[in-house]
């Protein structure tokens, strides 16, 4: 059986220690197996990204975009393998990968522009023949870890800005769906990385922990659920690394009285149950305000939700997948008897979905329940499944306060009509990510990507602008040459 090792300093390997079961979810069979490094290979790791960090630094900004730019065109060539790695780990349709792919692909356009966004910021004769400027460099060698449910996405949302702003990286995955991330990073060692800039190691806790002790790794960046962004945010902080934690998330769609209902049900349809509500910005509560609003709508999504075709990832007339592992499906599952036993109505029920020839993977079906109310376990926790509650609201207000009241606020969405009350939702809602009749506001490569709340830890999103923020600090100079004329004298008084 494969075993998925590391790459470290332009090498795959593994380091004969520990090892996890990789599942095809789909089967619930055992695939392959992913090496858990051990503290001395994550320190190996961080050793060759700290050996190649001074050359790389010093590579012309226009060098580093050339090899970001094959980097670019490799993933592009090998779009369909890499689609095929995603769905026999992860379960995930081929479509539904092919999105994932392009969205992190879109971050690598943005990082060819590093000489824009580094040009950093010049000012002539702030006294007299004094000029100053601003450099942002390098912060040397930054980790990311991440999670399970965007395994090419959301790593490219961290290294090839790192990478690009002259650090260099070590990427820890998640150990569940290992594969597509590591062949993406062989392929950027292929696009003529110089070795040691970028590496990976598979892993778990006793790699995360070797990161986030070790004093040569200046900055973590992390996304996962919501305990243990939190974890990683307090002990890298407490470490005097820079961190930006993204965790969990419950997003609320409020369905407005006057909203296109047909279309507010197509919207909530893809973004509920796509990717079997595996997303950080799945629409996983809605708040329909007025009960004529609320019965409109569960009528419609019954219809809509009656052709849903869960099943393996290689059938593109699916429409999702299985969950990730055995303990995801009966967490889900857990979720929805719990919200019925306590006096939710489950109107369209996924317990037992059939899947024929698929009887022992990790599926649940497409799942509605009505009459869900905020001091429910199903509402207060996050599911992570293809599980949609609905809420009843009176007014918009109501509906508002549902969502400022809850502990995370990564993504929201009003279908409304109504442009002043849009207007007015979206400068009062205390989430980070807000659309409007638009179900998944993921902001695109040269906006940042950040929740509220309890959803991020930290000041700066991930991508964008803000993560050119983060993987770089400012140095601020101030020049003259005495041979330009001025020539002073001592002076003790503050310069002015
Ligand atoms: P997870 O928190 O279990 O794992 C994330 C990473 O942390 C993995 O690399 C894992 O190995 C590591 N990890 C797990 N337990 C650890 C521990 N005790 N100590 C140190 N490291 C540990 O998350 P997951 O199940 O892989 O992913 C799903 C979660 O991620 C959901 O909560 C989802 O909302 C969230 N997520 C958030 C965003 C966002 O942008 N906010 C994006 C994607 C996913």
């Amino acid at each position: 059986m494969t075993t998925i090792g590391h790459l470290i300093n332009g090498e795959t390997y593994t380091d004969n220690g520990r090892t996890q079961d990789v599942f095809n979810p789909a089967t619930g069979e055992v695939s392959k197996q992913v090496a858990l490094a051990s503290k001395e290979t994550v320190e190996e790791a961080i050793a060759a990204a700290q050996a190649a960090f001074p050359a790389w630094r010093n590579m012309p900004v226009g060098k580093r975009s050339a090899i970001m730019f094959k980097f670019k065109a490799l993933l592009e060539a090998n779009a369909d393998k890499i689609c095929e790695l995603i769905g026999d780990e992860h379960g995930k349709i081929c479509h539904d990968a092919a999105g994932e792919l392009q969205r992190g692909i879109e971050v690598i356009e943005y990082a060819c522009g590093a000489g824009e966004f580094l040009k950093g910021e010049h000012s002539k004769n702030v006294g007299p023949n004094i000029d100053s400027w601003s450099e942002f460099q390098p912060l040397g060698v930054v980790a990311g870890i991440t999670p399970f449910n965007f395994p090419a996405m959301v790593p490219l949302w961290m290294y090839p800005m790192a990478i690009a702003c002259g650090n260099t990286f070590v990427l820890k995955p998640s150990e569940r769906d290992p594969s597509s991330t590591l062949f993406i990073a062989q392929l950027f060692k292929e696009a003529g990385l110089p070795d040691g800039v970028m590496n990976v190691v598979n892993g778990d806790k006793e790699a995360v922990d070797t990161l986030l002790h070790d004093k040569r790794v200046q900055a973590v960046s992390f996304v996962g659920s919501t305990d243990i962004a939190e974890y990683i945010y307090t002990t890298a902080t407490a470490n005097g690394k820079r961190c930006q934690a993204l965790g969990g998330a419950k997003n609320h769609a409020i369905v407005m009285p006057d909203a296109d209902m047909d279309n507010a049900v197509n919207q909530l349809l893809g973004a509920a149950f796509g990717s079997s509500g595996e997303r950080c910005m799945a629409l996983s509560v809605a708040v329909a305000v007025g009960d004529n609003a609320a019965d409109a709508l569960i009528e419609k999504m019954k219809v809509g939700m009656a052709p849903l075709k869960v099943g393996e990832a290689k059938v593109k007339e699916n429409d999702f997948g299985p969950l990730i592992t055995r303990e995801s499906q009966e967490r889900v599952v857990g979720y929805i008897d719990s919200a019925e036993k306590d006096g939710a109505t489950v109107v369209v029920d996924g317990r037992k979905p059939t899947v024929d020839g698929f009887e022992n993977g990790f599926f649940v079906g497409a799942t509605l329940i009505d009459n869900v109310t905020p001091e429910m376990d199903s509402y207060k926790n996050e599911i992570f499944g293809p599980v949609l509650q609905v809420i009843r609201a009176e007014t918009m207000e109501e509906a508002m306060q549902l969502i400022n009241d809850h502990e995370y606020g990564n993504g929201t969405c009003i279908f409304t009509r109504d442009g002043a009350a849009a207007r007015y939702f979206s400068d009062n809602i205390q989430v980070g990510m807000v659309g409007i009749n638009v179900p998944l506001p993921v902001p695109v490569s040269y906006h940042s990507f950040g929740g509220w709340k309890r959803s991020l830890f930290g000041d700066l999103y991930a991508y964008g602008p803000d993560s050119v923020r983060f993987y770089t600090r400012r140095k601020t100079i101030t020049q003259r040459w005495p041979s330009t004329g001025v020539k002073e004298g001592v002076s003790f008084s503050f310069p002015s």
